[in-house]
């Protein structure tokens, strides 16, 4: 055991004492016999939410429904969720209802993958009804039963498989493949966000060649969104891909490839939220000025320092060059200013040196080439200087 486990098992003790089995399962369990670094822990047991709300005092019930609550245990949370099968899932979302139940086989039989539907006790023994062990041994993602008719099911699973692919390195199974072909359409029908959060962890993924592959071979691209229309933009995707931690990264790479599809259009098909849009845009200035100026401050000005992992990963795809964070930081502790309100003068200043002028977008315009001037270090950022530049430049109002 390793140790989030040793608190986990905590909670383990907690729900067996109170009169009910509990087990680790899905993804850290994987993990753990991967010896891969786990993410969450999740736990299944036989108690009802509501037993699991009266026998912890910190808990968040998410989704009682589905009989889901997280328990909150020295800082750290755990999704408890009840055994369960599903009904189906006639809104693409949700299952229709959900069916507690008093044993784990029938639970570990809802999940998608082999790999997936692996629980473990306290003890560190684990339960595998369907060679979920051998599997991730042979490094190979299948499906749980017939995979026609889980992908069926929820057509979300077709791109887990690739997004696990992504993630592990591991190849999918033939029979897995045929069937997730049959039924690949149907990812139209599915919720675009549920698309989009496993196309996000996809193309993070360590072994994202890999699942670039699976995503192309397959052709399950031509059912998501923008991708439909336009077939061929996999293949734009650069030789040397690497995984990408945002999605926002993920975006500005396509825009950078494929300019004619707007980042606005990408973000509203694939409805990101407003800090993946922002993302996008910033490093598309980013790659842009950098194209065009190479690596100058400017670039850094207008990067914040939160996405100078994802440029350098970027820059690194499109350019073939390597940015270190280093020269970023660098260059950013270099710079004159670090915003506009770090100018010496104020739009106030501006507007006094023209009294005869009205007020107007001239004046931002006006800062803004001060704001390059001495960003270039053409300019000191002195108030007499800035003041002095603007009246022997006149056309800068312009
Ligand atoms: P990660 O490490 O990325 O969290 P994970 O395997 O834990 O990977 P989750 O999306 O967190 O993946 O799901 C937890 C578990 O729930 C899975 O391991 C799987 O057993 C089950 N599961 C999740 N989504 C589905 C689904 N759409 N269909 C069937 N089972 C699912
Ligand atoms: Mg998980």
């Amino acid at each position: 055991f390793t140790k989030p486990f040793i608190e986990a098992k905590e909670v383990l003790n907690h729900i067996e004492n109170s009169g009910y089995e509990a087990y680790f399962v899905g993804g850290c369990v994987r993990d753990l016999l991967l010896k891969r670094e786990i993410g969450d822990i999740d736990i299944a047991t036989s108690a009802p939410p509501s037993v699991i709300q009266q026998i912890f005092n910190k808990v968040i019930p998410v989704g009682l429904e589905h009989g889901t609550v997280i328990v909150r245990h020295r800082h750290q949370s755990y999704e408890v969720t009840t055994f369960r099968v599903e009904g189906s899932y006639s809104d693409q979302r949700h299952p229709d209802k959900v069916e507690f139940i008093q044993t784990i086989d029938q639970d570990l039989k809802r999940r998608d993958f082999t790999i997936n539907a692996l629980a473990m006790d306290k003890k560190g023994d684990v339960i595998d009804l369907f060679g979920g062990r051998s599997d991730i041994e042979n490094k190979v993602i299948q499906s749980v039963g017939n995979g026609y008719d889980r992908f069926k099911e929820d057509p979300l699973r077709i791109i887990r498989a690739l997004r696990f692919s992504s993630q592990l390195g591991f190849h999918i199974s033939p029979n897995t493949i045929k069937d997730m072909k049959l039924v690949k359409s149907e990812i139209e029908n599915i919720a675009v966000e549920r698309v989009n959060n496993e196309m996000a962890k996809l193309f993070a993924g360590d072994y994202i060649e890999n699942g670039i592959n699976y995503l192309s071979n397959t052709k399950v691209y031509q059912h998501l969104p923008i991708m439909n229309e336009h077939p061929d933009i996999i293949k734009l995707l650069p030789k040397n891909m690497q995984a990408i931690q945002s999605f926002g990264g993920v975006i500005a790479l396509f825009h950078f490839l494929a300019p004619t599809i707007s980042i606005k259009k990408w973000v509203s098909e694939w409805k990101c939220s407003n800090n993946v849009k922002n993302e996008a845009l910033i490093l598309n200035d980013a790659l842009l000025q950098y194209k065009n100026c190479g690596l100058d401050r400017l670039l850094v000005y207008c990067l914040p320092s939160n996405y100078y992992q994802v440029f350098s990963e970027l820059v690194n795809m499109i350019f073939n060059q390597i940015v270190l964070i280093d020269e970023l930081v660098q260059i950013d502790n270099s710079l004159p200013i670090k915003s506009k309100k770090d100018l010496a003068i104020t739009g106030d200043d501006v507007r006094g040196l023209f009294p005869q002028l009205k007020s107007g977008p001239w004046i931002g315009n006006t800062l803004t080439k001060v704001e390059h001037e001495v960003l270039s270090g053409n300019l000191k950022n002195h108030k007499i200087d800035l003041k002095d530049w603007i009246k022997w430049n006149p056309h800068v109002i312009d």
